[in-house]
């Protein structure tokens, strides 16, 4: 299956809609390639846009799927309608597939007790699953390799990494060097989620795309985060699709 690319502010977004996404991981899994999957919002070109070894990962991995209602304003002002692809709802489906494939998956990240829990709801909805490996995400630098090394044992050939942007994608970076075989993305809090403890947006919030404000009222320290990156993002956004008409 082909990549569609298209740009962002300089940054590479797969235009896949969702099940084109899947299809294209699927493939993947089939012929047992290796790559990353980085989901992108307006916070992750930014940090990006400071630091060259995270746009560099950000720029190269091998599917950049559009997560989250910034990124789809940004399309839209360049005349793309495009589909949100939110992290946690293509890993799930990635789930799904390696249920039916009977591959192992690997789960990093979260605190101790949120990523037990995951495990175990995941296991209530997927009976079949084999979950190889499955650890907190509160380490050390000097315990990485120590940890690299069981998932890689484990022969997990899908890894989620929940550690949040951009330490998730750094270490994703390191795994990939030593694990080639393995399909890997980065979830952010998406372990949270699954294990019970934070409450996703209602379907009509999701729809409308006001995901954010819902996640914003409940956790309301994120404000910082949605009003520091997303109003300039924006304004990027439109500067550059006036350039391009
Ligand atoms: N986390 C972790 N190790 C760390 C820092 C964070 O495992 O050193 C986890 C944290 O417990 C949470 C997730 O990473 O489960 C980050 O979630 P957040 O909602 O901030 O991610 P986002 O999707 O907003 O990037």
């Amino acid at each position: 299956m082909e990549r569609k690319i298209t740009k962002v502010l300089n940054y590479n977004v797969d235009l896949f809609n969702f099940n084109e996404a899947k299809e294209f991981i699927k493939d993947k899994l089939d012929k047992s390639e290796g790559m990353q999957i980085v989901t992108i919002n307006p916070e992750i070109i930014e940090m990006a846009s400071k630091n060259y070894e995270y746009s560099n990962i950000i720029q190269n991995a091998g599917l950049i799927v559009p997560d989250g209602t910034g990124i789809k304003l940004a399309l839209k002002l360049k005349g793309i309608n495009q589909e949100k692809i939110p992290g946690i709802d293509i890993a799930k489906s990635v789930i799904g597939i390696c249920t039916e494939k009977n591959l192992p998956i690997a789960l990093v990240g979260a605190k101790e007790q949120i990523v037990e829990k995951a495990v175990e709801n995941i296991k209530k909805e997927y009976p079949s699953l084999n979950i190889s490996y499955a650890r907190n995400g509160y380490f050390n630098d000097n315990e990485e390799d120590e940890i690299i090394n069981r998932i890689k044992e484990s022969n997990a050939r899908f890894v989620l990494i929940a550690l949040g942007a951009p330490k998730q994608e750094f270490f994703i970076k390191k795994c990939m060097a030593k694990i080639n075989n393995a399909i890997f993305i980065g979830v952010g809090g998406a372990f949270d989620v699954w294990s019970g403890q934070v409450q996703r947006a209602p379907e009509i919030y999701r729809k409308l795309g006001f995901e954010w404000l819902y996640r914003t009222i409940k956790q309301p320290q994120r404000i910082k985060r949605i009003y520091k990156t997303l109003p300039l993002f924006l304004i990027r956004a439109i500067i550059e699709s006036r350039k391009s008409v």
